[in-house]
């Protein structure tokens, strides 16, 4: 029989091949999908009593044969009837890609594309590389079997069939355009991507692996290796996140991650196991990689199943940005997978899904901190970027981490917020009654500015993360009386200020003039040159760089925009302190010999510039040759 689908739009064929240009390869997994819902009906008839007898093996063939220009699906599911061939296919099908086409006339292919599944065209996407489609069906109800033919036009033809057995087969004749569709290799990446998890066995031809021999032995006696042909299936029906975590181990959840990313060789620091079912659908496992520095972050994502059919591995707006360093999968039939991302970020169920995300992500953490602790700080360092990037892009994040966050000081000891305020609150609250956290972000290279505030009997916490300065930025505001300044920013006693002044050996004059001798030989458009009376111990000359200024450049570094752009601008700036209490700026007063004042300065100053780090190339060379020259 011959039949007129019943649409007004001539030639639907060439303008959905159009608009779903870009997506192309999605059919493969419509067709599957539906092979496999056919497949899982069966199975629920079956447990409902509905079907009688053993259903046999269910496992999906896929395909390709290059000569005949076909790629074929066959299941053995509940099949269809004539009428419903008639009125799934035929009816609703074609409606959908009618009401498609009304609703998309003038759309980008980009919204196009987002729309597909959303309008019933899973049957009809196999027409964007098809010029005809078959179909051989049989109902798993005693009724004769049909098959439908239709070459992308609006005629279709149907008619009976002589099948014996139950379920479907798809044919899809490739056309010209589309032979990629022809290779094995490709069908296979495909399978392996959009297949991988879904719950009926897919198989794609035969594949040869190598197995112990059952009957050989190698010299040694041990079973031989012996190469195998077995059927090649292509998916793990079962997988990680449907099952109960209770019956998992950790070397399961890592067999796991390294079978969803076979390029990163690290175990991930922790999961998480998703499980709701109210008020929305959710399953799936996060991962908490290592963060490496070198890896493309394009090859290791979220992915994204709806009952688990791969659907996607952009997640941005089901995950909130920050949890985008996670890895693993969701799955959720909740999410709606085909609409536009604009559309997405405003649905209250993706909503509820991303808060839900967030807070099963901060319970994880504080789960570990508290149980144990010894092994939350071993991977403190991996976890902190993570951290403090949802703490600044997440008020309520910041609020579950507050105990959880570890203020790390230079000897590796480890804080919360509130224990550590507790720890310098005695001694680094200043006479403005603020209190100063001090920190460095090199060990080494600020030595000895951290030397001299712990002589003092201060605290140095070590900020060493890409964030650091922006996450400062934000406890400033949050800690209300406390300031962070970093331990090179002034000499220590400037830091810090208390009541007690040190009294200055030098008279205002003199203090004048040793400020005028030091400027006059050195770069002052680089330095800055201050006085100060500080303790007889304390250098003869600090180098010192403003907070502010410093955190302000370090932050447009990093991006901040707006007025931070202006301080990325800025030339490095220094502060040269002069500590006229000390013995030595005394003796460059008292001398006559203008050389030797020279060279005392400019030695001093080479010094203080080398322990900032800050003594290179030239000056570093002439630094080395007067040193020597002083030896002698
Ligand atoms: P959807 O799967 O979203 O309902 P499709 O256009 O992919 O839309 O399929 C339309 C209908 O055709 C299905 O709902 C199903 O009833 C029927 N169908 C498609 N493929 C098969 C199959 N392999 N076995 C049985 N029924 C099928």
């Amino acid at each position: 029989m011959k039949g007129q689908i019943n649409v007004k739009t001539e030639n639907i064929f060439p303008v959905i091949k159009k608009f779903l240009y870009s997506d192309h390869e999605i059919f493969l997994r419509e067709i599957v999908s539906n092979a496999v819902d056919a497949s899982q009906k069966l199975k629920t008839l079956s447990s409902l009593g509905q079907v009688k007898g053993e259903l046999g093996d269910l496992t999906i063939d896929v395909i390709v044969d290059k000569k005949a220009k076909t790629l074929k699906v066959i299941d053995r599911g509940i099949g269809m009837s004539k009428e419903e061939v008639e009125k799934y296919i035929t009816q609703i099908a074609f409606s959908g890609a009618e009401e498609f086409l009304e609703n998309f006339k003038g759309k980008s292919e980009a919204e196009a594309n987002a729309l597909i599944g959303h309008f019933g065209l899973g049957f009809f996407s196999s027409f964007m590389v098809s010029k005809q489609v078959e179909i051989f069906t049989k109902s798993y109800q005693d009724t004769p079997a049909v098959h439908w033919t239709c070459d992308g036009d609006t005629e279709y033809s149907i008619e009976d069939y002589d099948k014996k057995d139950r379920g479907t087969e798809i044919v899809m004749h490739i056309s010209e355009d589309c032979e990629e569709f022809l290779e094995e290799s490709k069908i296979l990446s495909l399978l392996k991507k959009y297949c991988k998890f879904m719950p009926i066995p897919i198989r794609f031809g035969k594949e040869k692996v190598w197995v112990d021999s059952e009957t050989e032995k190698d010299k040694d006696g041990n079973p031989k290796r012996v190469e195998k042909e077995q059927d090649r299936i292509i998916n793990d029906t079962n997988p990680l996140w449907k099952r109960k975590p209770n019956e998992l181990k950790d070397e399961d959840y890592n067999k796991f991650y390294h079978d969803l990313y076979p390029m990163n060789f690290e175990d991930p620091l922790f999961h998480i196991h998703l499980n709701v079912d109210y008020p929305f659908n959710l399953t799936g496992i996060l991962y908490f990689p290592k963060v490496k520095r070198n890896i493309d972050p394009t090859l290791e994502k979220i992915q994204l199943y709806c009952n688990q059919v791969f659907v996607t591995d952009s997640v941005e707006g089901v995950v909130p940005q920050y949890m985008m360093l996670l890895r693993g999968v969701l799955d959720s039939p909740d999410i709606p997978l085909n609409v536009s991302r604009s559309y997405l970020q405003s649905d209250s169920n993706v909503k509820k899904i991303s808060s839900h995300i967030s807070k099963k992500v901060a319970d994880k953490l504080e789960e570990i901190s508290k149980n144990d602790r010894e092994d939350f700080l071993k991977k403190w360092d991996d976890l902190k970027v993570f951290i403090e990037y949802g703490m600044l892009s997440d008020e309520k994040f910041y609020e579950r981490m507050e105990k959880v966050y570890q203020l790390k000081n230079t000897d590796g000891e480890f804080f919360n917020f509130e224990d550590y305020k507790k720890k310098i609150e005695p001694l680094q609250t200043d006479k403005n009654k603020t209190l100063i956290y001090l920190y460095a972000k090199n060990t080494d290279e600020q030595y000895a500015y951290i030397k001299a505030a712990k002589d003092k009997g201060y605290d140095v916490l070590l900020m060493d993360g890409i964030l650091d300065s922006h996450f400062i930025n934000m406890l400033e505001q949050k800690f209300s009386g406390a300031r962070f300044v970093r331990i090179d920013s002034d000499v220590i006693n400037k830091i810090i200020e208390k009541d007690e002044k040190i009294p200055s050996k030098l008279s205002e004059e003199e203090t004048k003039k040793i400020k005028e001798l030091f400027e006059q030989n050195l770069d002052t458009k680089k330095f800055t040159t201050q006085t100060d009376s500080l303790e007889e111990t304390t250098q003869p000359v600090t180098i010192t760089q403003n907070e502010f200024m410093r955190r302000m450049k370090e932050m447009s570094e990093i991006g901040g925009g707006g007025m931070m752009g202006l301080y990325g601008d800025m030339p490095e700036s220094y502060n040269l302190v002069i500590n006229t209490n000390h013995p030595l700026i005394w003796d460059i007063l008292q001398s006559n010999d203008i050389e030797h004042q020279k060279e005392v300065i400019s030695q001093l100053k080479d010094l203080a510039l080398l322990s900032h780090g800050l003594l290179k190339g030239e000056e570093l060379d002439e630094f080395i040759k007067r040193s020597t020259k002083i030896i002698k």
